[in-house]
């Protein structure tokens, strides 16, 4: 069974997010559980928490069918210490907060070098963070996503994603997000049924579809391997609608949540029914 449903707004509070889920037809979603622009949140109060939980279940999602992201701001892999520190402990507050919300998924991009370190150096650096986060939390599996490339963002290749899980000690409460205008984007084709199984095979054989626990389900304005990260709405851009068919009619995408990050909300409804027609 598919989980198809979109990043929605948390606006007025995270129990607001299941309620808007649900609006547009969504079996599963996508929020940030703090202002992703801000350093500082204010803790979830009890009662919101309680409220979220109670909207959740009349929503009929599931908790392993959210998948939180987290602030922009951070860079788990930064070169300088400081600043590294200051991510890695807005990122704990992050996992604590979807802890509390009774949540088992954080989604994050894996960080940037900021053309101060090699690939290599910063991706230890991004394992060093997830290993102290790891361990200063409980219950919360991270989930890494797969990135365009842009600028000097890790993430782009298969192979950065499992040399961060290779170095990751508990490996039972580490994920992989594929983000389909990102795999694009970093050079990745999925638009004939052949390019995205060879797209797949390679990304099975890297890293392993057991560590898949979500999609980001966006078409692109950005062309293959420009590194550019620009979503379009589905079938609209230069993926067209064939890699969202061959995604929908495979079942090693079955049972986890499939997110749009599309740019245009008002389509979403629309665009949850045609990926289910597909
Ligand atoms: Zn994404
Ligand atoms: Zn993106």
């Amino acid at each position: 069974m598919k989980f198809v449903g979109a990043h929605v707004s948390a606006a007025g509070g995270v129990s607001n997010a299941p309620l808007n889920a649900k609006k547009i037809g969504a079996k599963a979603f996508a929020l940030f559980t703090k202002n992703q622009r801000q350093w500082k949140a204010k803790p979830l109060t009890e009662e919101e928490v309680e409220k979220f939980k109670k909207n959740l279940k009349s929503s009929g999602i599931k908790t392993e069918h959210v998948l939180p992201h987290d602030s922009y701001l951070i860079n788990l892999g930064h070169p300088e210490k400081e600043k590294r520190k200051k991510s890695l402990k807005a990122f704990i507050e992050e996992v604590k907060r979807c802890e509390i919300l009774g949540l088992k998924y954080l989604n994050f991009h894996p960080g940037s070098h900021l053309r101060q370190i090699s690939e290599s150096e910063c991706i230890k650096l991004i394992t060093e963070s997830i290993n102290l986060t790891l361990e200063a939390t409980n219950g919360v599996t991270l989930v890494i996503e797969n990135t365009a490339g842009q600028g000097s963002n890790i993430g782009y290749r298969f192979e950065h994603l499992s040399h961060i899980i290779e170095l990751v000690e508990d490996k039972t409460r580490i994920g992989v997000c594929l983000d389909t205008c990102h795999l694009f984007a970093a050079g990745y084709d999925l638009r004939t049924q052949e390019a995205f199984n060879e797209t797949m095979s390679r990304f099975d054989a890297t890293v392993g579809f057991k560590y898949l626990k979500g999609m980001h389900l966006n078409d692109a304005k950005s062309s293959l391997g420009s590194r550019i990260d620009r979503h379009h709405s589905i079938g609209k851009g230069n993926l067209g609608i064939a890699p969202f068919k061959f995604i929908m009619n495979d079942s090693r995408f079955d049972n986890i949540p499939l997110i749009l990050e599309t740019i245009d909300p008002a389509l979403w409804p629309e665009e949850i029914k045609l990926l289910y027609a597909l």
